[in-house]
């Protein structure tokens, strides 16, 4: 990955391309087993050759239980003029996800016992679940709910859970070395765009991205149902984990609010200082918080048995904004911009780790004359950036530490350390700086 990948993929219009996949994936009633969830799966197939693999329910994933699967054809409450007041054909959202199969008559006060609304946004359905305790329920607007009248009411909810099998997806893209970035998105949600359709949205236009431009690391890309699906894919894959030297969790990049970057649980890894570094040059506000064990998937690859180099990039975190986990989260809530501007991030990130290297001056003993080679000057050069890459570049130090401690963008240090090298003034240091600093050789 170079500067000129980068200008031309920020040249193209990313963020329309995502939203235009979110837009296809809305409507399908995911959960985090089913036909929705691999359905969604194989639309996304269509963008990028992402691997399916099924494991079946019962498998043991440490201290989990793979659960049965959940599909769902049709939901509906009809009152006793037989009108449907609730219909999941309307919104996937009404249904309670994982609900059992139902099919009676009930009275009102036993039917607002299954009945789920939001008195303080009332005109939005929420989203609820229950996947491991066995229950049936609607959701629905408050107003729908005081509009509901004494009587009778048929519930019919046309599910099915039993024995088959938890789906995700996986896509490897080799790259020169062994070394891994790990990007991973829940799956699970029905029609909700935030949380997390703009995840696989922009997990998958990366995909697409990074397999036309050159890149020396490895990337994973998962998209997993949230909880189940992290620790089955670790539980799974527990043998290769070494390989992830950088991992992302990516949720609820659309909406309008500014980034929100949730460090690794061990805070200072290349990572959380890659991403530290983009939002600090951005020129926008942003957010870095700490990491804590609640919150999406980093939980799991964060756990202390795994403790993996993930963070967690959003925008507004989850429960931080009045739709979230509602209807009200939907195709308004997101826009192209905000996508693109997080998309453009996470690039320039995974630029940070891609050109990270350690060089060594070749011409240590005083500064080298810049000006009889052209350097003082020439186009495109930033003197500073190379009177620091220079000064610094004593096998101790890679281009981010030279980017931090100079506080200039890491993309003029990279730029910089280019230009010196075709001067023959820097030279790829092939002992990493980690090693040359604890022997002390440099
Ligand atoms: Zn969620």
């Amino acid at each position: 990955m170079t500067i000129d990948d980068l200008k031309a993929v920020a040249a193209k219009e990313i963020g329309a391309e995502i939203y235009a996949l979110i837009t296809e994936l809305f409507p399908i009633c995911r959960s985090i087993t089913g036909d929705g969830f691999r359905q969604t799966m194989t639309l996304l197939q269509q963008h990028i050759p992402l691997k399916i693999h099924e494991v079946p329910s019962g498998t043991n994933v440490f201290d989990w239980v793979v659960p049965k699967e959940w599909n769902i054809k049709d939901a509906y409450v009809k009152n006793a003029q037989g009108e449907k007041v609730i219909d999941f054909q309307k919104s996937n959202l009404h249904v309670l996800n994982y609900s059992l199969p139902v099919n009676k008559v009930v009275s009102l006060q036993e039917l607002k016992e299954h009945l789920f609304t939001l008195p303080d946004h009332p005109d939005w359905i929420p989203y609820k679940t229950s996947y491991y305790k066995e229950n049936w329920g609607f959701c629905l607007s408050h107003n729908t709910l005081m509009a509901l009248e004494e009587g009778d009411y048929e519930v019919f909810v046309d599910a099915t859970l039993e024995a088959g099998s938890l789906t995700y997806g996986e896509l490897y893209l080799k790259g020169e070395v062994a070394d891994e970035v790990l990007i991973s998105c829940h799956g699970c949600h029905p029609s909700l765009a935030n949380d997390n359709l703009s995840g696989i949205g922009l997990a998958t236009i990366l995909a697409k991205t990074l397999q036309t431009v050159p890149h020396r690391l490895s990337y994973r890309f998962v998209f997993i149902p949230g909880t189940i699906g992290a620790i089955t894919w670790l539980s799974i894959n527990e043998a290769n984990v070494d390989k992830i030297k950088h991992g992302l969790v990516i949720t609820g990049v659309g909406d309008a609010g500014k980034i929100t970057y949730k460090k690794s649980r061990r805070a200072d890894t290349d990572i959380d200082r890659a991403v530290a570094h983009v939002l600090k040059h951005c020129g926008q506000t942003y957010d870095i918080i700490d990491f804590y064990p609640y919150g999406y998937d980093e939980r799991q690859y964060c756990s202390p048995g795994f403790n993996l180099p993930v963070g967690c990039f959003m925008r507004t975190p989850y429960g931080q904004y009045p739709e979230y986990h509602t209807s009200a989260d939907n195709l308004t809530f997101i826009q192209p911009e905000s996508l693109n501007d997080s998309f453009s991030k996470l690039l320039a990130t995974l630029n940070i780790l891609e050109n990270n290297h350690t060089y060594l001056n070749l011409s240590p003993k005083c500064e080298p004359q810049l000006g009889k080679r052209g350097l003082y000057s020439s186009i495109g050069a930033n003197e500073l950036a190379l009177l620091w890459v220079l000064n610094l570049s004593d096998g101790s130090n890679n281009l981010l530490d030279i980017a931090e401690s100079s506080d200039i963008e890491f993309t003029a240090i990279q730029s910089a350390a280019q230009l010196l090298s075709m001067h023959k003034l820097l030279e790829h240091s092939h002992i990493p700086a980690k090693i040359l600093a604890k022997e002390g050789l440099n």
